[in-house]
């Protein structure tokens, strides 16, 4: 058989399944409403899309109006998911919203009246969200501003307001107070609004107990093995896994220098692979030597880390050019490529790029 050629990112949707299962179980009773924004955490939001209707998603959200109106395509009619556009009503997007079915979760007054200018246009009633910030100070209405809205019903003429929603800023970690204060904000506004379907958590809240749930949850990174406390969780399963060829190995001497820079100084006579991939393939540049690959049975040291290609500490171990080297998957977790790069898994995921062939495990 001919080495590949190519790093190889693999996206298992029997694995996606295994964490919607995982998930739904820890939601409750609450409808799972999985999150594909940035085509699916780069994973490919139509595969992924089509999977999650198989397993049982009904809705959908996406930030981008962009996302989705490809999402829709994706899906086809054939599945007729509620898809949530996280940016609102923006100006000028009331044809497109309308063409492809998308419910804009609006975000501010002035979104709500551009909303609701468009519904006078063109007549019958506009399904939306609303987007409060209780407290991460991103995204949404104040409660005051929802409060006024809720009390003065000229404002939302023309608008089904479906969903109320907000978004919580520390919920990676269970015991930050943050938490139970924007609980404490959010349960007051979803009152106003009682024909509207709640909806407080993404993934890290499920797990933050009942309270937390409402109706609808929002799991984006632990559907794709992210684990809600930033740190890998064994109950969810990889579902990328990015490997690459060993290129060629090498022996470098004690006191040498490896890579750019001041690079990495190995202190005793070290063999590495030279396995071709990169930054370019989405493996994040990091702190010197800390990161790990996973190669014949063992996590091993990432010496450095370039564009196109990483040189990776093999010790003693047998090796050949051809030999594949996991730098993220099952045995490389991806919370453990974020810590070290420090960043989050969101972010390692989204990076993955197209260099690497993608082949999907699974049905679709
Ligand atoms: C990204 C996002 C989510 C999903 O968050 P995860 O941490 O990936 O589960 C849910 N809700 C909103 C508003 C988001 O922006």
């Amino acid at each position: 058989m001919l080495a590949p050629s190519s790093a190889r990112l693999t996206i298992d949707l029997d694995a996606l399944a295994h964490n919607y299962a995982v998930l739904k179980d820890q939601a409750g009773g609450a409808e799972m409403a999985p999150v594909l924004k940035s085509d699916g955490y780069g994973l490919g939001a139509g595969p992924l899309g089509r999977r999650l209707w198989a397993e049982g998603a009904r809705a959908f959200f996406v930030a981008r109006l962009s996302e989705g109106e490809a999402l829709r395509t994706a899906l086809g009619s054939e599945r007729p998911a509620v898809i949530h556009v996280l940016d609102g009503f923006t100006a000028g997007t009331g044809p497109r919203l309308a063409a492809a079915g998308l419910t804009p979760v609006v975000t501010s007054l002035p979104q709500i009246d551009a909303a609701q200018a468009f519904a006078a246009q063109a007549g019958g009633a506009l399904a939306i969200g609303l987007h409060v910030d209780t407290g991460m100070n991103r995204q949404g209405l104040t409660p005051d501003e929802a409060r006024a809205v809720a009390q003065s019903p000229d404002r939302l003429q023309g608008l089904a307001v479906e969903l109320i929603m907000s978004h919580l800023g520390s919920a990676t970690e269970p015991a930050h107070p943050r938490s139970a204060a924007q609980l404490a904000l959010f349960r007051p506004v979803r009152a106003l609004f009682p024909q509207a379907r709640a909806s407080l958590s993404a993934s890290a809240g499920i797990f933050l107990g009942a309270d937390y749930r409402f109706d609808m949850v929002r799991p984006g990174v632990s559907l794709y093995g992210g684990g809600p406390e930033e740190r890998p969780d064994s109950r969810l399963k990889a579902v990328a896994r990015l490997e690459a060829p060993v290129l060629d190995i090498r022996n470098i001497a004690a006191g040498a220098m490896v890579g750019y820079g001041s690079g990495v100084v190995v202190d005793r006579p070290t063999r590495v692979a030279i396995v071709q991939a990169g930054y370019a393939d989405g493996i994040i540049r990091m702190a010197k030597g800390e990161g790990r690959a996973w190669f014949a049975g063992e996590l091993r040291r990432m010496l450095i880390v370039t564009m196109d290609l990483i040189a990776v500490d093999i010790g003693q171990a047998k090796a050949q050019p051809g030999d594949m080297v996991e730098l993220l998957g099952p045995n490389a977790l991806l919370d453990d490529l974020a810590a070290v790069a420090g960043s989050v898994a969101h972010e390692c995921l989204v990076r993955l790029s197209d260099r690497a062939e993608r082949i999907y495990l699974g049905s679709v």
